[in-house]
């Protein structure tokens, strides 16, 4: 009988368990309950996978996987299949004939790990068939994936998840083995409640994503910055842009393909079967960008998405954390950027504001709509503040590092755009203390708010007819702030919104065009009496970031460092994966990841003997392709 280690390694061709995999494994294997709480790309599968296929051999019979993803269904059963492993799924996508087949087979106990959707596992019918497996012993194991789906204060709540309870009342003394990538004790707590999970052991992951780099800049011009972005960084990379609305989707997403750039647009506006081919396309094709809303993503398991970008800010630091985690999760080097600016503050705050919802929700979402601004102002290591977030401190028994930073050791990481270049910092406090009190004079002089722009054209001495016709040069605040920039003056702006020190007001005019207006708030008085110190980064004058590869070199044979005959090879091996990866309609990482292809292009096969112990090369790989990667390696 194989152990959990010999799984590992003979079916999916891993040298060891990541992180707390092992022990999740081990605890499951023996029957406990589990919940495990671990960031996107942490290894999530392979914590009831294993468990399912040891189990199956202890002679516990079938793993019923529980997942709200349906598209996702027929490549996860194909990868475990690619693997050697007999997986099926039931959904809606199969049609009579089929499903009853898939039926049968499990009732013969022919299927090792079966995929269902929450609304198919709670239908009549198929508890009749789990009964009856139940009743000879040969329901092993349920493995609940995307579990927030269970809990209201998830993103992603689904009615069916609520009917999962069945499982553990109908079948008590089935292990189950909750899964979640939401960090948040909330809704942590709420899967324990729902789930009745109060005996299952948690294990709870670092949610700290190594490999991404974060980096957060100053929105000038979006569509440019974002262009030369991916131009520099990511030529031929596979990503994903995300932006607020449809318009913009198309917009960019034509912007991009006019750029030469292999850009896709997904939104819930467009026809299904066009969403369904353009996330098609971008799972199986090589170097896609697909420009999208927030609509796009959830469950999106495709690894080697090698940057995640937002040109409009989210609404909060999960949303960020979630959508960056697309990136990177093979583990390879990967890029969260972002681009946000004052018009980002001003469109998230009337959102909440006008939103229909009750006060207190509101005051809960301004909370958290702080916090991203907050980040997004920080000067410091971003990572640390994302961490801190998810009530994480990073560096506790990690690879963190400390600097001296005028007396203050803080920690750092190696990889964010603070840490790796740390910005100049310039004190606003006397910026925000004039700009305050333009707001208070003007107001105070006319009954009025104005929109930023004309504060700013006051505090700066410009002489606009607007000025003039409300005789605004006559304030005593008038010019004093003439050797500050404009762009100086948006960043105080921008962080006296975060931080709620000035707030926004709409106004309507007779013709009913309506505009937001600057005013004072509660939190100003601490600012304008110098007790709150307004620190902000400099904003240098786009330094063009160093080309940080050559352009037609993929991701993953720039982060191994190949040689140029390596390189060759890859290059090879890429191409031949993608004819396997059409035959078989599978999307091409689920026959070979970018860094297995990578490390066979580096060790230079002669022999099946040299392709041992290459990471993601399990035994039926080696059977199935072994041949056939020694002769396209040595082309
Ligand atoms: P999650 O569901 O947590 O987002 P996955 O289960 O999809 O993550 O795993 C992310 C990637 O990491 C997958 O490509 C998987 O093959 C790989 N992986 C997981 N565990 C290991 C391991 N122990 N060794 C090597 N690669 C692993
Ligand atoms: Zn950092």
């Amino acid at each position: 009988m194989s152990t959990a280690h010999s799984v590992l390694h003979e079916v999916f061709g891993y040298e060891q368990f990541r992180g707390p995999q092992e022990a999740i494994v081990q605890h499951v294997i023996q029957g406990g309950d589990a919940l495990v709480l671990m960031p996107t790309g942490g290894g999530k599968s392979l914590c009831y996978q294993v468990p399912a296929i040891v189990r199956q051999q202890m002679g516990h019979g079938i793993t019923i996987v529980v997942s709200p993803l349906i598209a996702l269904m027929h490549d996860q059963v194909g990868a475990l299949h690619e693997a050697g492993v007999e997986a099926a799924f039931l959904n809606s996508t199969l049609d009579w004939q089929a499903a009853l087949d898939v039926e049968r087979r499990l009732a013969r106990g022919e299927i090792t790990m079966l995929y269902a959707a929450p609304e198919r596992l709670t239908t009549p019918r198929f508890l009749e068939l789990m009964d009856g497996l139940h009743q000879r012993g040969q329901l092993s194991l349920f493995a609940i994936d995307e579990a927030h789906c269970v809990s209201q204060w998830g993103h992603d709540f689904r009615p069916e998840y609520r009917g999962l309870t069945v499982l553990h009342e109908r079948y008590a003394g089935v292990p189950r083995i909750a899964l979640t990538a939401t960090a948040d004790a909330l809704t942590r707590a709420d899967i324990v409640e729902r789930l009745q999970l109060e005996a299952a052991g948690q294990f709870v992951s670092s949610f700290d994503r190594h490999n991404i780099r974060y980096t957060i800049v100053e929105k000038k011009d979006a569509t440019t910055q974002l262009l030369r972005f991916i131009e520099r960084e990511h030529p031929e990379d596979a990503g994903v842009v995300y932006c607020q609305s449809r318009k913009r989707v198309e917009e960019l997403a034509t912007t991009l393909q006019n750029a030469g750039i292999n850009a896709l647009p997904y939104h819930a506006g467009l026809p299904v079967e066009q969403r369904q081919l353009h996330q098609d396309r971008f799972l199986r094709e090589d170097g896609i960008v697909m420009v999208a809303t927030i609509a796009f993503g959830m469950g999106i398991d495709k690894p080697d998405v090698r940057f995640v970008a937002h040109v409009d800010m989210p609404k909060n630091i999960e949303g960020y954390y979630q959508e960056t985690g697309r990136a990177g999760r093979d583990g390879l080097p990967a890029h969260a950027w972002m681009a946000y600016g004052l018009q980002d503050v001003v469109n998230q705050r009337r959102m909440i504001d006008e939103s229909p919802a009750a006060e207190t929700f509101k005051e809960v979402m301004r909370g958290k709509l702080d916090a991203l601004l907050a980040l997004a102002e920080a000067t410091d290591c971003r990572r640390v503040r994302l961490l801190g977030y998810f009530g994480e401190t990073y560096g506790l028994g990690a690879p963190g590092q400390t600097s001296q930073d005028g007396g203050v050791a803080r920690m750092k990481c190696a990889s964010c755009d603070n840490c790796l270049q740390p910005p100049a910092v310039w004190d606003g406090t006397d910026a925000a203390r004039k700009l305050l009190s333009t707001i208070y004079r003007v107001h105070e002089a006319s009954g009025l708010t104005f929109g930023t722009g004309h504060i700013m054209d006051i505090l700066r001495g410009k002489d606009t007819d607007k000025v003039l016709q409300f005789g605004h040069e006559k304030l005593s605040t008038f010019g004093l702030g003439k050797d500050f920039s404009e762009q100086q003056l948006r960043g105080v702006l921008r962080q006296l919104l975060a931080v709620g020190a000035v707030g926004l007001q709409k106004v309507t005019t007779d013709a009913g065009f309506s505009f937001d207006t600057l005013c004072l708030t509660e939190g100003s008085r601490a600012v304008l009496r110098g007790q709150t110190a307004v620190q902000l980064r400099e904003t240098t004058a786009a330094a063009a970031p160093k080309r940080t590869r050559r352009s037609t070199q993929a991701a993953a044979a720039a982060a191994a460092n190949l040689g140029p005959d390596a390189e060759v090879r890859f290059i090879n091996l890429k191409a031949w994966r993608a004819e396997v990866a059409k035959q078989h309609n599978l999307p091409a990482y689920v026959i070979f990841h970018d860094a297995t292809l990578a490390a066979i292009a580096q060790r230079a096969p002669q022999s099946l003997d040299d392709l041992h112990g290459i990471s993601g090369i399990g035994a039926k790989k080696l059977e199935a392709y072994g041949a056939e990667v020694l002769r396209v390696s040595s082309m």
